[in-house]
């Protein structure tokens, strides 16, 4: 087959776009499609200092890379979650990744923060599923820290296959309030917010994996041991499935429900969100999420130190 591009000899063939390209032109390809949704959007512009949330997973690199490679201003922000093994790695090939293009790098090991805890710990402590302690610790970092730092807006990798999946799961649920929530750029419901954006939410996994392979970006290829049996992996796979039999569905069922199904989800005020009383930040109750995670794990040591 053909470069749709340049007509030299294509390297990969994208069904749902009925497209195939050289190595050269498919990275023309994807940096287009993710100008298209940053443009189309209004996620940010040359002139604002973007954080770009990094895990060392192809995802995020692939985006960090292409938007440095669009003259974006941008610095990483990585977590090290203490996962084993998987978090020691993610966080050696993220610092290798800036290191080698010169790129600022803000490292938290959450396990040497303020109260030490990463998510095994924070897990183990709450009996929650460790996504889910996991998820509170992400937010409630990457708002600080962007608040902290002075950063209007804050990037994640999340591409089409994750917001399809995402979609697919508040729909088997009829989620109303998180579907009013699910758009690629969420602007900041409190001062303390900065405005979050998913520039790669029109770019298929399949997509990012080639992106970062001919653009040599050296990635923490294993998953986290975590994600195993998760229910958005089977959404995915489900998706997968339909997208085989009919290619474009993925992409069909999000911007259609961008279009036509989320505006009747966002109807009416959302309630603002109020100052937590123990850290400030905004909260949905008297404390943030992140606070009450925190409450509930000191209670429980406490405990477990006095049976000790
Ligand atoms: S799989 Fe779960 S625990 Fe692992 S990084 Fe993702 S959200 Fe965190
Ligand atoms: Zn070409
Ligand atoms: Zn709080």
């Amino acid at each position: 087959m053909k470069c749709t591009r340049c007509r030299s000899r294509a390297e990969v063939y994208l069904r749902q776009h009925n497209s195939g390209f050289c190595r050269r032109c498919f990275v023309v390809y994807f940096h287009r499609q993710v100008t298209r949704a940053i443009e189309h959007e209004r996620m940010f512009t040359t002139e604002e200092d973007v954080l770009v949330a990094v895990s060392g997973g192809k995802d995020s690199l692939a985006l960090w890379d292409t938007l440095h490679e669009l003259g974006y201003r941008t610095t990483g922000l990585h977590l090290s979650l203490g996962i084993g093994a998987y978090s020691d790695h993610s966080t050696e090939k993220t610092k290798r990744f800036a290191e080698t293009r010169d790129l600022p790098l803000i490292t938290v090991p959450l396990a040497e923060e303020e109260n030490g805890l990463a998510v095994p710990a924070v897990a183990a402590f709450t009996h929650r599923p460790a996504c889910s302690a996991c998820g509170v610790l992400k937010r409630h970092y990457f708002d600080r820290l962007a608040l902290d730092r002075g950063f209007p807006v804050l990037a994640t990798g999340h591409n089409l296959d994750d917001e399809a999946a995402r979609l697919l799961g508040n729909v088997l649920r009829w989620q109303t309030d998180h579907l009013a929530r699910q758009h690629p750029v969420l602007p900041p419901t409190h001062e303390r917010f900065v405005r979050k954006v998913k520039p790669l939410f029109r770019v298929t996994e399949y997509e990012t994996a080639v992106y970062a392979f001919f653009r040599g970006i050296d990635y923490v290829i294993e998953e986290c041991p975590n994600s195993v049996g998760a229910s958005q992996l089977l959404y995915k796979e489900v998706l997968n499935r339909l997208e085989t039999t009919s290619p474009g569905t993925k992409l069909t069922f999000l911007q259609e429900f961008l279009n036509k199904g989320r505006p009747a989800f966002a109807e009416g005020e959302p309630v603002p969100p109020q100052p937590c009383e123990s850290c400030g930040m905004p909260a949905y109750g008297h404390v943030c999420s992140y606070c009450k995670l925190v409450r509930e794990v000191e209670t429980k040591r406490e405990r477990t130190r006095r049976h000790a």
